[in-house]
């Protein structure tokens, strides 16, 4: 069994098992804490900088980032003094100047009681969480995207922003961004995502498209199924058994 801590979130003794973040110890004892690049499934990151906390730990007080910080015996953690406050809002600005529009980011900064960025840079909308380039190397094995450029030009893309090799149009990317700036279509048996066609798999009995041909064969290749395990979709596979 883990070794258990103890520490304090905002005056409340909360136990939480060594190694565990701040930001999951809070989260589990239902203690609110905003964040945007945080995701069970995925290795912590600290990129949106939202879940600042201040820490005091053996007399020393600092801010660091909840989601990547690991809770201590004895750590005293404060979630909204007027300092973490101030530096959550100029996140926010920063945040809000990448994208101005998406409903959970004007709901976090209205809660910091800011309507607009006193910043007036756009690009585009994403906000570089890193939950799409985590997703894809993390979870689908690939790592077909990945951060390009530093500072103010900084961007998720396929390498030299070409065609992705490696990529098998999953979506898994499209499905994770939080502020849904990852576009992904499908017409005519086709799915269209990071600028690039990929052909779908037809299903053999009903004829409906259901999947890119790229993505089952990768799936085939790791779980070794056979040839024709994916010559129909899920719906039909099941009745023909
Ligand atoms: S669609 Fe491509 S880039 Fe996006 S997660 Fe899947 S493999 Fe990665």
């Amino acid at each position: 069994m883990a070794d258990m801590v103890t520490l304090t979130i905002d005056g409340r003794r909360v136990t939480a098992a060594a190694g565990t973040t701040i930001l999951d110890a809070a989260l589990d004892a239902n203690i609110e804490i905003p964040n945007l690049c945080s995701n069970d499934e995925l290795h912590p990151y600290g990129a949106c900088r939202l879940c600042m906390v201040e820490i005091t730990h053996k007399k020393r007080q600092r801010l660091v980032v909840s989601c990547i910080h690991e809770v201590a015996e004895g750590l005293d953690v404060k979630t909204s003094t007027e300092r973490v406050l101030n530096v959550r809002r100029l996140v926010m600005h920063l945040l809000l100047s990448r994208n101005s529009t998406h409903p959970r980011l004007r709901e976090l900064a209205a809660e910091l009681g800011i309507e607009r960025s006193m910043f007036t840079v756009d690009f585009k909308g994403c906000i570089l969480c890193g939950q799409c380039v985590r997703v894809c190397r993390e979870v689908v094995g690939v790592a077909a995207i990945g951060f390009e450029s530093r500072g103010d030009t900084r961007a998720v893309a396929t390498p030299f922003n070409e065609a992705p090799a490696d990529c098998i149009a999953c979506g898994s990317c499209h499905y994770i961004c939080p502020v849904g700036v990852i576009p992904m279509e499908e017409q005519d048996g086709v799915r269209r995502i990071w600028k690039t066609d990929f052909p779908m798999a037809k299903c053999t009995i009903c004829g409906k498209y259901f999947a890119p041909v790229k993505q089952l064969e990768y799936f085939r290749k790791i779980a070794n199924l056979p040839e024709d395990h994916f010559d129909t979709c899920v719906d039909c596979r099941s009745t023909k058994k």
